[in-house]
């Protein structure tokens, strides 16, 4: 059939060119492609395109070629003619295409193109992660919950999202390889999670006597979004009431935002007959003698816990322990002359209790300990080298010469130079004067002026005079101490039955409220009148 109409049309052609003799050719829509200006006979090949020259498709919708007609038109005839289309368009792909169509008859050619583009203006799209459990805290940046970009022509963008934090607002944006540009915001969620409230119920130190129960008072702890977390606290440490010493027990409470409080608890255990100040003769007929508490449930409550009116009430801890309460007073326990054979005892004691003390040490022979006690947070101080009254008190100059040896030696094993001192015999001593008249005075003032700190004591354990006994050293002390709110006591750690009182006194001193600290250069002095 197409055959059949070439053959027609070119017929028809030739036809009119015989009739007319000559040929004009135009394109209207192009440029003619065989000039032949001669007008007696206009013949005209024309391609007309079917739709826009321009055309814009859409990246990802097809391309339908609309086409073009050709006619050949001279006179009253019109020969259509057909149309050769060449160029492809690749609708996969962004760009201009040039699509060209051709017709050619009888000598004559005749073109046309057409120009397809393929864009891209879909907007890229970012997709937000939303975590419904995420927040941030007031005052901190935002922590990225996450997303993604795509685009219909470019694929995945999410590389090249750029982002910014302002005014608590997160602003998104995506650009496509054809400049479109997308934006989204997010609003931060601030939230402060807070933390637990978690409280002691009753005291933050409690005493319990050895085999006893302690009964643990617990704590409370709200939340201020879950509300009463109390069941939830837990607890670390235990509380060995068989095992006399200082236990520490850690509560902790966690909230449903994962954050959580500690607080913790101090439970001191006290061998049974550290807890009777002893006014009566030490061996009470009901005591049991034996400071290891029976374990068994059947120990009978009125064996350890005495109730004869011979001892004070106000001494005695309940059953279940008793809060720890300060009663304001400050004792400082000084030990002279040493350190010796028994200040390892002295320091286990005080480790256990975590007391801390003070002591005036000699060139003892036992100088390493003095590392141990200073590492443990005792305060180490001064008492001269040698002790030596008749070689110290002969002169100021033999005085210096024999403390600066002992503070050399306290810095070799504590490396620090302690300013503290203590004069042998105490600035009260009256047996300088057998050495020198009036040094006392002298050394006093000249050593307060060279910034030392010289202490005396205001309690007396008598341990280097009557007292014989841990019980005497403990009545000494405690009698001592009861009428002041500061009190220096005076030991000697060269006394075993002195230190063997200790455990006692601590135990005196923390059931009754007094607080135990280690020697300062603030600490109250004591100064004894000076009679040399
Ligand atoms: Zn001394």
């Amino acid at each position: 059939m197409k055959k059949f109409l070439i053959i027609f049309f070119s017929c028809l052609l030739a036809l009119s060119v015989l009739t007319t003799g000559a040929i004009w050719l135009y394109n209207r829509q192009t440029k003619p492609s065989s000039p032949s200006a001669d007008s007696s006979f206009a013949y005209q090949l024309a391609v007309t395109l079917n739709g826009d020259q321009d055309i814009e498709i859409e990246y990802g919708d097809v391309y339908k070629e609309p086409g073009a007609i050709a006619q050949l038109v001279g006179g009253n005839a019109a020969l259509d003619v057909p149309v050769e289309i060449q160029g492809e368009v690749d609708s996969t792909k962004t760009g201009t295409y040039v699509v060209t169509y051709t017709a050619k008859s009888t000598g004559f050619t005749a073109t046309a193109i057409r120009k397809v583009h393929i864009v891209d203006t879909q907007l890229p799209k970012i997709t937000l992660t939303v975590d419904p459990y995420a927040y941030t805290l007031p005052g901190q940046p935002y922590q990225e919950e996450g997303f993604t970009a795509v685009d219909n022509y470019d694929g995945d963008l999410t590389d090249k999202v750029t982002f910014v934090e302002e005014n608590g607002i997160m602003t998104y944006t995506v650009s496509d390889s054809s400049g479109n540009t997308f934006s989204t915001k997010r609003t931060i969620h601030y939230f402060d999670p807070g933390r637990p409230n978690l409280k002691l119920v009753g005291s933050d130190t409690h005493l319990v006597a050895q085999g006893d129960h302690f009964a643990d008072p617990w704590v409370t702890a709200i939340d201020k979004n879950d509300g009463d977390i109390t069941n939830s606290v837990y607890v670390e440490g235990c509380v060995d009431t068989d095992k006399p010493g200082r236990y520490t027990l850690t509560y902790t409470a966690t909230n449903s935002y994962n954050y959580c409080s500690s607080i913790t608890r101090t439970v001191i255990v006290f061998p049974m007959d550290c807890l009777v100040e002893k006014t009566e003769p030490p061996k009470a007929p009901t005591r049991p003698t034996t400071t290891k508490a029976p374990t068994a449930p059947t120990k009978p409550t009125e064996t350890t816990i005495p109730t004869e009116p011979t001892y004070p009430k106000n001494c005695m801890i309940p059953e279940g322990g008793m809060p720890y309460e300060e009663n304001g007073k400050t004792i400082y326990l000084t030990f002279d002359d040493g350190p010796s054979q028994h200040t390892k005892k002295l320091l286990d004691v005080l480790a256990q209790y975590d007391v801390k003390v003070s002591f005036f040490v000699k060139n003892s022979g036992y100088m390493d300990i003095i590392a141990r006690a200073a590492r443990e947070g005792h305060t180490v101080a001064a008492h001269t080298y040698s002790h030596d009254y008749n070689k110290i008190y002969t002169s100021e100059n033999a005085f210096y010469a024999d403390m600066s040896a002992i503070r050399t030696t306290i810095a070799m094993y504590t490396q620090e130079a302690t300013s503290l001192i203590r004069f042998p015999g105490g600035s009260s001593n009256t047996i300088s004067q057998l050495y020198n008249r009036g040094i006392m005075t002298r050394l006093a003032k000249a050593l307060t002026e060279m910034g030392y700190t010289y202490f005396d004591w205001n309690v007396d354990s008598n341990d280097a005079g009557g007292a014989k006994t841990p019980d005497e050293v403990f009545k000494n002390i405690t009698k001592g101490v009861k009428s002041r709110d500061e009190s220096v006591v005076l030991q000697h750690d060269t006394k075993e039955f002195s230190v063997d009182a200790i455990e006692r006194v601590i135990a005196w001193g923390l059931v009754n409220g007094y607080r135990f600290e280690p020697l300062t250069e603030n600490s109250p002095t004591f100064h004894h009148p000076i009679n040399n």
